[in-house]
């Protein structure tokens, strides 16, 4: 029977965590979110990342601002963001509008509040397994969720569709730390015979917004296979992996939705509390 990894349950532990973190600290914290435009996807998401900070305690400051705002002015409110007290994490909804630069607005945000983890410092301390920072949340929220279903790492082979900065570089470096040990491939848009490679993976993760990218025939029976993939098709949200033919040969699979997603909503919180304390600890 092939196992079904939804994220419901090992979100809420780490929500429980972060609640409980945040009555520790008896001070009020704050994630701050920037959604630019009007694109449905992207509001819902912010919508949903309200109401689960609102569950754990964690106070919200909603700005959205339309499609058009020049770029000088979303960076003046990242800045405007990293100078305010109350804020201990900002998060700059991805993808912005066509027209504003996504890299010169996250550099901006100061690294101390970077609560999606895509600051180059953030990053870096990845490449070089250093904690202090916030982690992505996305790759972050699916080592939890391997940790938390038992799913070993170590030795295995990792095959990873995506190398963006967002999901598929720094999830590989996840999995390829000495905490995880695991043997990392990256795959991707320029990548030879997908399914040949993908076929050797135990640890499939698929993070490249293509439905029906994976099929049955490029996953190897037994393996352990991660949709990250949203996409919308026919009014549906459907991942990248071909979900029913690929459930006969994987021993786990997580569903779309309800796998990975709520995984990155918790990571963020979870995020936004480390940055907290580590400001409280550091006395700013
Ligand atoms: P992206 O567009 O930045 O990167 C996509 C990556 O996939 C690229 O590195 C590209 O090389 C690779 N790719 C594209 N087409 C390919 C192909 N045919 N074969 C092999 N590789 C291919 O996207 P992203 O921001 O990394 O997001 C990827 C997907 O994950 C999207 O569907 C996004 O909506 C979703 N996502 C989900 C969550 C979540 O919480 N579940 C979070 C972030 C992103």
């Amino acid at each position: 029977m092939t196992q079904l990894l939804t994220g419901k349950e090992p979100a809420q532990a780490i929500k429980d965590e972060v609640a409980e973190r945040i009555n520790a600290l008896n001070k009020r914290v704050g994630l701050a979110t920037v959604l630019v435009g009007d694109d449905p996807a992207s509001e819902v998401y912010v919508r949903m990342k309200h109401k689960a900070a609102a569950t754990v305690g964690m106070y919200t400051y909603d700005h959205h601002i339309p499609g058009d705002t020049p770029q000088d002015e979303v960076e003046d409110l990242v800045r405007g963001l990293n100078a305010d007290p109350a804020v201990d994490g900002i998060l700059v909804q991805l993808p912005l509008p066509d027209g504003l630069d996504p890299d010169a607005v996250i550099d901006l945000i100061e690294p101390g509040k970077d609560a999606d983890g895509l600051h180059p410092h953030s990053l870096g301390l990845v490449v070089l397994e250093r904690s202090g920072g916030a982690v992505p949340a996305t790759p972050q929220g699916i080592m939890r969720m391997l940790d938390y279903y038992d799913i070993e790492t170590e030795g295995k082979l990792a095959v990873i569709i995506g190398r963006s900065r967002l999901v598929g570089r720094p999830m590989g470096l996840l999995l390829n730390h000495k905490s995880a040990n695991a043997t990392v491939v990256f795959a991707h848009s320029r990548t030879r015979d997908l399914p040949a490679i993908t076929r050797q993976a135990d640890i499939l993760i698929v993070a490249a917004g293509r439905p029906g990218l994976v099929t049955a025939d490029g996953v190897k029976p037994g393996a352990v296979v991660v949709d990250v993939g949203i996409n919308r098709v026919d009014e549906k949200l459907v991942g990248d992996v071909d979900f029913e033919s690929i459930s006969e040969v994987a021993s786990a699979i997580t569903p779309v939705p309800g796998g990975v997603g709520p995984m990155t909503i918790a990571s963020l919180l979870l995020n936004t509390v480390v940055l907290a304390e580590s400001r409280i600890a550091a006395g700013t």
